[in-house]
């Protein structure tokens, strides 16, 4: 059996294993990285993605922090426009391939086992078994296994359908959607669209791109969602007060509300949280990032159904739990119910992020992840143990609802509180491009910038949310751990 050494062994080559990798190998010159993937390439997920998907984020702060993208400007076209480009799937593949073969490989430190998996660690021992042959290698781990597959992600093309598909009914995945022109003289006559999140709302924009009558589309939608409204997410000076602005909001709705929904309510009503159907109480809150414009568009699909998960799909009927919806018996079910991330305490617990000879990468802020994984080898490189780590990274959980959000609401501001009054991580967070604010703060205060002074006003709202949002918190706290 082939034998290797390395100081850290990182399980998961996608954005968060080399977000993590890339900090971690200018933070401590001497150490020795080894990567296992089962995918092929670097990237993770985004190798499995629909050719239509992009960020949802501006690419300006996503990714490592040692690399751009090659297209960080601002959009001038499209529904996008006015706002910092969002990488499409492709551009992010590439972009990761170019992390690992251009950037961590020529290091000399870096060792990639791609079609491998991780099967477990005996001692300091790991056991990697290649996807292809089965054969396995040993791996001596000198430090710390990492383990970067927390988020469990789950997209169309990999995940199995909870639902059964019976009597030959045309299920297909959003992937599938731009091959069909080679079936143009056998196109279905209706398309329903299953599943509330962002996959679903990308096919709806996409379906409707292409032309397609929005009366021959329907939408299975089992839960309404409040979405970030995109404004609210940009980067740089010219829109600093508007992002701070937007936290400044957040507080004061804390400081009042009683609950998470309320809180989410305030917040919508101000235009910070934005929902497709205005009617409808979302129940559903998954940090999904849209813009104004979007969902003007997705508003043009009225054929929602509203009859909770479906159980089964067959030609002509959808059947939910107890009740069964028809459709035009020639329809394409496209199956946009993949998860993404757990949302669920049950799926995805918590833990501290550093224990004894492993790492767990986990968001310190929700939902940057690529931030929280370099913020984490940060961590790692300049603290001298793992109660002076974990004191700095309390884990973020990604929380389902507007009624558990306050959870990981007052997650953030107590770990960004803390990094403030560190100094050593504050002059990291300055040089952090995947941090919205810190090099944009640090580039106005050089120059003196008097918009900065909206930061006083963030600092009040923060005291006078404190008392309330710990008790709003709480309660979320509760919600979450039975989701
Ligand atoms: C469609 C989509 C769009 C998203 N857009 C954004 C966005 O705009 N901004 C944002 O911040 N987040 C976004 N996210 C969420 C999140 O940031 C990304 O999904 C991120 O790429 C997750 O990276 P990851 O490394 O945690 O997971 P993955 O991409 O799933 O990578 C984990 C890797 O671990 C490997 N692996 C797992 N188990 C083993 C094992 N036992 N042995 C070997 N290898 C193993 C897998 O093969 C995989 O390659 C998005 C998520 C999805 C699904």
């Amino acid at each position: 059996m082939a034998q290797h050494e390395t100081d850290y062994l990182i399980i998961g080559a996608g954005a968060v294993g080399l977000a993590f990798a890339d900090t971690l190998i200018d933070e401590d010159p001497d150490c020795h990285i080894t990567f296992v993937d089962k995918h092929a390439k670097p990237g993770g997920h985004w190798n499995d993605a629909y050719s239509f998907v992009a960020l949802h984020q501006p690419s300006a702060f996503y990714g490592v922090n040692s690399m751009e993208f090659p297209s960080e400007q601002i959009d001038t076209h499209g529904s996008n426009a006015g706002f910092y480009a969002l990488a499409s799937g492709q551009e992010v593949s590439a972009y990761f391939e170019k992390v690992m073969n251009m950037r961590l490989l020529p290091t000399g430190r870096v060792d990639y086992h791609r079609l491998a998996e991780f099967t477990g660690k005996q001692g300091d021992i790991a056991t990697v078994k290649s996807v292809l042959s089965g054969e396995e290698t040993q791996i001596k781990i000198r430090r710390k296994l990492v383990d970067a597959t927390f988020y469990q992600t789950s997209v169309p093309s990999t995940h199995t359908p909870s639902f059964e598909v019976v009597g030959g009914a045309d299920r297909t995945i959003p992937g599938e959607l731009p091959n069909l022109w080679k079936r143009s003289d056998d196109l279905p006559e209706h398309y329903v669209i299953l599943g509330a999140g962002k996959t679903a709302m990308d096919t709806g924009t996409w379906l409707l791109n292409a032309g397609v009558d929005p009366s021959n589309i329907s939408w299975v939608r089992p839960r309404e969602s409040w979405l970030i409204n995109r404004a609210d997410v940009q980067p740089g000076e010219d829109f600093f007060e508007g992002l701070v602005g937007s936290q400044i909001a957040h507080l004061k709705a804390a400081a009042t509300a009683n609950d998470g929904a309320e809180m989410m309510r305030m917040l919508g009503e101000q235009g910070h949280y934005l929902r497709i159907d205005p009617d409808v109480e979302p129940e559903m809150f998954h940090f999904a990032v849209i813009s104004e414009s979007e969902v003007e568009q997705l508003r043009r699909i009225k054929n929602v159904i509203r009859n909770g998960r479906v159980q089964k799909i067959e030609p002509g009927r959808l059947h939910f739990d107890g009740s069964s919806v028809d459709v035009p018996k020639d329809s394409l079910f496209i199956d946009c119910t993949a998860r993404a991330v757990p949302f669920s305490v049950s799926e995805g617990r918590q833990k501290p992020l550093f224990e004894d000879g492993l790492i767990t990468l986990q968001p310190l802020h929700v939902p940057l992840v690529t931030f929280s994984a370099a913020l984490t080898a940060f961590l790692e490189t300049n603290f001298p143990d793992d109660a002076a780590r974990n004191a700095l990274a309390i884990p973020g959980p990604l929380t389902d609802t507007p009624a558990s959000f306050p959870l990981s609401f007052a997650t953030n501001m107590m770990n960004r509180g803390n990094w403030s009054q560190n100094p050593q991580i504050a002059a990291w967070l300055t040089k952090s491009r995947l941090d919205a604010t810190g090099p944009t703060m640090a580039k106005m205060a050089a120059s003196g910038d008097t918009r900065l002074a909206i930061l006083g006003e963030f600092a009040g709202a923060a005291v006078g949310a404190t008392k309330n949002l710990t008790k709003l918190a709480a309660k979320a706290k509760k919600i979450h751990e039975n989701t």
